[in-house]
């Protein structure tokens, strides 16, 4: 008898229902029957992990059931996720595209479905059907990286000239685009004037993507352009767009000896405060990272979903900037944040968002 209870008891507690059967969320909301689907690029870095349980609690939260899927960095897996999350009838999607420009067939699919999406973080393009679009200012982030080297290396000063090599994201990721025309809007009148120099000559967008965000990747052009251009002169600044570049980057300028005591790390930049790097900011080796509060962006993107199921029209800052290349997408740009040794305790630990102990 006892045994059956206990039986009945965890059934209630895994399906959430309370002692009169209405279902509760799991953090005890009373659930509103809707779900939505939250389709996640990849969990090689923490910063997706935690966007996908930041949207999981705060719809917890608003009463929404969820479904959080991963694509390991796949678009055949994203494709067929989202699928199934339209033949499960899901009531909105919140999507980080793996490509932004693969999804065109899949959002028609939702579009027929009436389930409105939102692009979470980078804008999904080459489709009508994006509603809303939720992400950080990713000019800003791009002007952010560069002020760092401008500022460290004492360009406005007039110092110079320095030598400096420039890395990109993924090319079919629209983020990476922004990130480095932010970035070229503050480097490219120091290289015009020849304050900084690129020796490899690789300037354009199209030479210096790394395709997937891959670090490794990152490492070998590092390797490469070290070896052909850096024999006897030394970089002295490397924009890296996010940590895991410059962590591949950073590994590769180790392996030739910078980081020593005769030859000092260039400087580096970053974005997203993983763990490896802000340890490696602590360790004076990168220079700095750009924080991007995926606590909040989350919220803000699981407030959109909230707005748009119950017919109420999301608050948005930007209805001019981001194109699917056919539509604007009315967007809100949460603000980036750069962290260096200076700031990191106060921004990145003090608000909570890597523990300290996680540092050590
Ligand atoms: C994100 C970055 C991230 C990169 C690689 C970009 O779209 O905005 O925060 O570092 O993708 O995952």
């Amino acid at each position: 008898m006892k045994k059956a209870l206990a039986g009945l008891l965890l059934i209630s507690m895994v399906f959430g229902l309370t002692a009169c059967g209405k279902a509760k969320t799991t953090s005890g909301v009373k659930s509103n029957g809707k779900s939505v689907g939250i389709s996640m690029p990849e969990k090689t870095l923490q910063r997706w992990i935690n966007d996908g349980n930041n949207m999981v609690d705060s719809l917890d939260k608003l009463g929404y059931k969820t479904d959080l899927q991963y694509a390991d960095n796949s678009v055949s897996n994203q494709i067929s996720q989202i699928e199934n999350m339209i033949t499960k009838g899901v009531n909105v999607l919140v999507v980080a595209s793996v490509d932004g420009t693969a999804l065109t067939d899949v959002l028609k699919q939702a579009h027929d479905a009436k389930i409105p999406v939102i692009s979470y973080d980078r804008l999904i393009t080459k489709t009508d059907f994006v509603d809303y679009y939720a992400t950080f200012d990713n000019f800003k982030v791009g002007v952010l990286q560069a002020g760092y080297i401008e500022t460290s290396l004492g360009l406005k000063d007039g110092k110079g000239p320095f030598n400096i090599e420039l890395f990109a994201g993924s090319p079919d990721d629209n983020n990476a685009k922004f990130f480095f025309d932010g970035a070229m809007s503050i480097l490219q009148p120091y290289i015009t004037s020849g304050k900084l120099v690129v020796k490899s000559g690789q300037v354009g967008y199209a030479q210096i993507g790394i395709l997937g965000w891959d670090g490794a990747k990152a490492q070998s052009r590092m390797d490469n352009l070290l070896s052909k251009n850096y024999t006897t002169d030394k970089v002295d600044a490397v924009l890296c767009p996010n940590d895991a570049i410059s962590i591949g980057v950073i590994s590769s300028l180790k392996g030739v000896g910078y980081g020593s005591a005769t030859q000092k790390m260039p400087v580096t930049t970053g974005q997203d405060c993983e763990i490896a790097s802000v340890k490696s900011i602590i360790a004076g080796e990168q220079t700095s990272s750009i924080f991007k509060d995926t606590r909040v962006l989350a919220a803000k993107a699981a407030e959109m979903a909230d707005s748009v199921l119950n017919g109420k029209t999301p608050t948005v800052n930007n209805t001019k900037t981001y194109t699917t290349g056919s539509k604007i997408v009315p967007s809100f740009l949460c603000d980036p944040v750069v962290v260096d040794k200076t700031n990191y305790q106060k921004v990145v630990v003090d608000s909570g968002y890597i523990t300290a102990d996680k540092l050590k």
